[in-house]
């Protein structure tokens, strides 16, 4: 996962590059919890227009974190799942 940012950010220059221009968009974003791996689709994000790097903000990483936490209660070894906000 990329750096965390607040939220409503509007695009900004990319931190990782320093080229591109973020871009609101959708990511997959994938989470290990406890042995079990997560895999997050349609995830809210800010994407670099240059290098692709995501950036999601802390309520979204929030929700993210706690919904691993319970795909992990499940004990499976690998779950993929559309982000639900
Ligand atoms: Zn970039």
């Amino acid at each position: 996962m990329g750096p965390v940012l607040p939220p409503e950010t509007m695009s900004m220059d990319c931190v990782i590059c320093k080229n591109g221009q973020t871009r609101r968009g959708t990511a997959t974003v994938t989470l290990e919890r406890n042995g079990t791996t997560v895999v997050f689709k349609a995830v809210p994000a800010d994407i670099c227009s240059n290098c692709g790097e995501q950036y999601l903000d802390e309520t979204t990483t929030q929700r993210l974190l706690s919904q691993a936490e319970s795909a992990a209660q499940g004990g499976v070894e690998l779950e993929i799942r559309p982000y639900a906000a």
